[in-house]
């Protein structure tokens, strides 16, 4: 689809980057389930692994399949390049690989998905890298967390669990000032309610996991490219702007302009790190995007029901929703998400711990699982899983105390998700 930028998204979802099959005319996207590619002679070889043509080599590095998500997603996002890798988790320390050295750190926000605190916060200290948290609410307080050493800014659009949405176009404004590059992961919102990069992020990061796969079968991720950094102007990025010993010298941003950042990711990131996504996990997850929008959708509107129904019960103390009026975030949501603020968010349940336990065992629709984006509802009490090792302050800080449940609102009939609510919550408040 040479003329993709003229059509809309729910069209791009469904065509970008996917073109009959060359071969065979198949029109959906085949699983190229092979390793390597036999080069049409020793010229074609030399000229592959010299990065002067490209083309395919071994799936570490590229494969068809993978190739036509990479170009689907980066579309969705109006980035020029993507990377898919094994996980959401791979894909951010993918992101951050091209730009970091030994003793280079990364300012955080103190919301965000709690396994990316625990890798920001001690794994990428083996690495010599290292993270400052910071409220992105304060924006002089993210100003002055930023030092000499500093190499990008790491946000999400949507955060889970505290229904919190990041004002992107201030904190893109507080990097450009200082010459870094902007890191948001759009994993709650998708490209469907929020597109980062219009809003002046510079790189995306994504757990396709979750709402872009959206049955919950496959883990992967992806890393989208904005290319409009210049890698060269501060000196700060040598991966990207100074000669690669393991390429005769060659500079990336020099050599490959805008798409410098997406191919230093695959020909250094993948075939050193090796943290690939293979081709049936494509698969799954380009069959899933061709409905994102119709999802997400649905998503959105059960969300928003399930949400003011709870809002309203008394044996309810609070939910925390961006789409509703009650939200510190309500105003924000509606000037920069509004298409909605998601399907994720939490609600307290009278009577706490014992009460959101037994809440959970109640429901008979909801299923008890640590995941999101699902088409399916789901339910779980942080406190007594995923943040139970933190104490019951740092539970608070992380929006998980103890009476707070979070929900992944799904696309089920919502009367149906009430009703399943209704019965659980008396059992659970008896
Ligand atoms: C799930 C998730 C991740 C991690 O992704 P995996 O695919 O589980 O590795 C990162 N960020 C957010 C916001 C997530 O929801």
């Amino acid at each position: 689809m040479s003329d993709a930028p003229a059509y809309g998204f729910d069209t791009l979802q469904i065509h970008a980057g996917s073109r009959p099959d060359p071969a065979t005319g198949a029109r959906q996207t085949p699983i190229y389930q092979t390793t390597a590619y036999v080069f049409r002679d020793a010229d074609h070889a030399a000229a592959l692994f010299n990065l002067q043509e490209v083309g395919y080599i071994y799936s570490r590095l590229t494969n068809p399949t993978v190739a036509v998500l990479q170009e689907r997603i980066a579309t969705l996002e109006g980035g020029v390049g993507a990377v898919c890798c094994s996980s959401g988790h791979a894909a951010q320390i993918m992101a951050l690989f091209p730009l970091m050295q030994p003793g280079t750190n990364v300012v955080a926000s103190t919301r965000l998905y709690g396994g990316t605190v625990q890798q920001f916060s001690n794994t990428i200290r083996k690495f010599g890298w290292s993270a400052k948290f910071v409220d992105f609410d304060d924006l002089d307080a993210v100003r002055d967390a930023i030092d000499d050493d500093t190499r990008a800014i790491f946000g999400e659009s949507i955060a889970n669990p505290g229904g919190y949405v990041t004002d992107i176009p201030a904190i893109a404004e507080v990097g450009n000032a200082a010459g870094l590059p902007l890191i948001i992961d759009n994993t709650s919102a998708t490209p469907y309610l929020c597109r980062p990069i219009e809003q002046g992020a510079t790189l995306v990061v994504h757990s396709t996991t979750k709402y872009l796969t959206g049955n919950g079968t496959v883990t992967g991720g992806a890393v989208v490219d904005s290319g409009n950094f210049d890698w060269s102007a501060s000196g700060k990025f040598p991966s990207l702007s100074e000669p690669e010993p393991a390429y005769h010298g060659l500079k990336f941003h020099e050599t490959f302009g805008p798409l410098s950042y997406t191919f230093y990711g695959i020909a250094i990131g993948l075939r050193d790190l090796g943290m690939t996504m293979n081709p049936q996990a494509a698969h799954y997850t380009l069959m899933g995007i061709e409905t994102l929008s119709l999802r997400m959708q649905r998503h959105v509107e059960n969300a928003r029901k399930v949400a003011e129904w709870l809002e309203k019960d008394p044996r309810v103390d609070y939910v925390t929703y961006a789409g509703l009026p009650s939200s510190p975030w309500y105003d924000r949501a509606q000037r920069l998400y509004p298409k909605g603020a998601g399907a994720l968010f939490t609600f307290a349940v009278k009577g706490g711990y014992e009460a959101c336990v037994k809440l959970v065992d109640s429901l008979e629709l909801f299923s008890h699982v640590a995941n999101l984006g699902d088409t399916r509802s789901l339910i779980i009490h942080s406190a007594s899983t995923t943040h139970r090792q933190l104490t019951e302050e740092q539970q608070i800080a992380a929006g998980a105390a103890p009476n707070v449940v979070r929900v992944s609102i799904g696309i089920e009939d919502a009367d149906d998700l009430i009703r399943d609510l209704d019965q659980a919550l008396a059992k659970a408040t008896a």
